[in-house]
């Protein structure tokens, strides 16, 4: 029986790479996918899912709004799929989350979903909180804090290294960067020995401001 399945992590912890990877081994032996990624995700017209260590394939951009369920009922009407991949899915609706399960109850297709467990405000994200919910298989994406400990949360930092603590949910291809960290680092907003120099600095000005 096909499962819904969720893979979450923290940030930079190779989520898409780990996508791209399973839908290659896939391929390999023949068979079908289908790679979904959100419409948000999309720059310069591109459907392409992208990891950072260089490998891509095309993907279908799915919007807010989308019921993903058709989508897939309607590609799988023309081409037999054997496998959904879901990028970013901590961007899924409430809606669309269900309508992932139903791929997996009525069309008895897998579905793996992989996205960020929670925002850099420490914040769930909507999708990733009903995969945490409804998801037969759930598996942790592991990476670690400067520290060494685990990483169960991100800090959103700018081009000097500052960390942000407010802004919007979703920030795609802008110049932020994310850090990983421990929940410890998180709530001394403690990036690590490399950013250290900048934050100084940014103290420094916000004192004499
Ligand atoms: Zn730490």
């Amino acid at each position: 029986m096909a499962k819904l399945h969720f893979y979450y992590s923290t940030m930079n912890a190779g989520k898409t790479t780990t996508l791209l990877q399973a839908n290659h081994n896939y391929r390999e032996r023949g068979m079908h996918t289908f790679l979904l990624t959100p419409d948000l995700n999309k720059r310069d017209g591109e459907n392409q899912i992208k990891s950072r260590v260089g490998l891509q394939a095309p993907a279908y951009a799915f919007s807010k709004k989308e019921n993903i369920y058709e989508t897939v009922f309607l590609h799988h009407k023309q081409q037999s799929i054997d496998c959904v991949f879901v990028d970013e899915a901590q961007f899924l609706s409430k809606n669309q989350v269900y309508q992932l399960t139903e791929v997996v109850d009525r069309l008895n297709i897998p579905v793996l979903a992989y996205g960020l467990r929670n925002d850099f405000q420490g914040e769930p994200f909507e999708g990733s909180c009903y995969l945490l919910n409804w998801a037969e298989s759930l598996t942790e994406i592991k990476t670690i804090c400067h520290c060494g400990k685990k990483a169960t949360q991100v800090l959103r930092v700018d081009q000097n290294g500052r960390p942000i603590a407010k802004g919007s949910q979703i920030e795609i291809g802008g110049n932020d960067r994310y850090v990983a960290v421990c929940r410890v680092h998180f709530k001394k907003r403690d990036t690590g020995p490399l950013f250290i120099p900048q934050m100084q600095l940014d103290i420094q000005t916000t004192q004499k401001a």
